[in-house]
């Protein structure tokens, strides 16, 4: 195939949704998704692997599926980005690229924090959320708790997702009143980027549910004997089933590619997604995104996919010379999935000064369904 060639190095959600814009406006262009991992893993499904409603490989597809849409796929580690020479190593390949997308996400560490390493379970994997799924099927009563240790993390409603779920999974085995669930955060309010409006919202979902949340709350390290947690101050928070969110940090070839600045995240352009390096954008989780109230944006599928969108519309517009497209403008969605076979829904503008502007909708079955459809619209369009 003649033309350019453009890599793309990550197949989770800022990848595929790139991969699949630029085989939508480039013809001759040569495409090439990159990733570690044989398969995509989607989680805008995740909540409902805690409740047995899918398992791992059901939120699976083979990024080798990518093919039929005449989009190259590479398996292999991404272990050097040379922007100066427009180079990167993948295992022992080498691949010259003309422009390079970055969406290798968020690693996640729960090495970082000492204790951790050893107790609880990681529902931040798929993995981890089918043995989270199995335990609650056998938990007799106690205290669970749902530890958020670090800032910043993705998707800021899961973890009150799944203190609604394991709220409803409980009751629907009848021993709720047996069972204590609380939320151990740093946050000072639920999602505080999205502003204190969203911050009641989550709370009205689950303060009625019987859920607590701790907050203000910086975990300094996990005790695997005594099953508890130790915060900064010297309180300890005991637990009969520990679920974690585990620290975040950015890829290791991404810091070592001497792309990331102050915080450890890559600052890029917040509408066009560039960075200093000509041809290079880095999209999705890996990014440092200031928002005029000086917080940062959160870390998101949605805005992964909306990056990917610009980034894609921009390569194209450069290689064919014609008109740059519209800058990205900050708007976001998430659902909320509140268990019950209903969601709740946040949507606004998060680029909006002085503050985001989000709108919390009620939950519903509604917005239950909706989540659904987009799971299945998401498969069928992008793998
Ligand atoms: C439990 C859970 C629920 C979530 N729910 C939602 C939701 O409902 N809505 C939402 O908007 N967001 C949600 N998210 C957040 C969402 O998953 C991320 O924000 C999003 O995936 C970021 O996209 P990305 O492309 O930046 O990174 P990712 O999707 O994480 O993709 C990164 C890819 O890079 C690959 N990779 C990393 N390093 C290397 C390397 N060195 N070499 C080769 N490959 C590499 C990885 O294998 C991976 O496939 C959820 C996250 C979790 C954990």
């Amino acid at each position: 195939m003649a033309g350019k060639a453009i890599l793309v190095l990550g197949g989770g959600i800022g990848g595929v949704v790139a991969a699949n814009k630029l085989r939508s406006f480039l013809k001759e262009d040569r495409i090439t998704v990159i990733d570690q991992s044989p398969a995509h893993s989607f989680t805008g499904s995740y909540v409902w692997i805690l409740n047995g409603k899918r398992s791992a490989v059901q939120v699976e597809r083979n990024l080798s599926g990518l093919v039929k849409k005449g989009i190259e796929f590479v398996q292999g580690n991404v272990s050097s980005i040379e922007p100066a020479a427009g180079k990167i190593q993948v295992d022992d390949i080498e691949l010259g690229y003309d422009y390079l997308v970055v969406s290798l996400g968020a690693d996640l560490e729960p090495e970082t924090i000492p204790g951790l390493c050893c107790t609880g379970i990681n529902i931040y994997t798929a993995d981890g959320l089918e043995a989270a799924y199995r335990e609650l099927l056998k938990f007799q009563g106690g205290r669970i708790v749902i530890a958020i240790c670090r800032k910043p993390y993705k998707c800021p409603a899961a973890p009150y997702e799944a203190a609604l779920i394991v709220d409803d999974m409980l009751r629907r085995r009848g021993i709720r009143t047996m069972v204590e669930i609380e939320i151990v955060t740093w946050e000072p309010a639920p999602m505080p980027t999205a502003g204190p409006a969203m911050g009641e919202a989550i709370v009205s979902m689950i303060k009625p549910r019987g859920i607590n949340c701790r907050n203000n709350a910086t975990i300094t390290s996990f005790d695997p004997d005594l099953n508890h947690l130790s915060l900064e101050g010297g309180e300890v928070v005991p637990y009969d089933l520990l679920f974690y969110v585990p620290p975040h940090g950015c890829a290791q070839v991404v810091r070592d590619a001497g792309l990331t600045g102050e915080g450890g995240w890559v600052p890029v352009d917040p509408g066009t997604l560039a960075t200093k390096h000509e041809n290079l954008f880095v999209i999705g989780d890996a990014t440092a995104i200031k928002l005029p109230n000086g917080k940062m944006l959160p870390k998101a599928g949605v805005f992964a996919h909306k990056h990917a969108e610009i980034v894609a519309a921009e390569i194209a517009a450069h290689i064919k010379r014609s008109a740059m497209p519209e800058p990205y403008l900050g708007e976001g969605y998430c659902f909320i999935e509140t268990g019950k076979g209903t969601a709740g829904l946040a949507k606004g503008n998060f680029y909006a000064k002085p503050d985001p502007r989000i709108e919390a909708r009620k939950p519903s079955r509604l917005l239950h369904w909706g989540k659904i459809g987009f799971e299945k619209y998401w498969f069928w369009k992008y793998l």
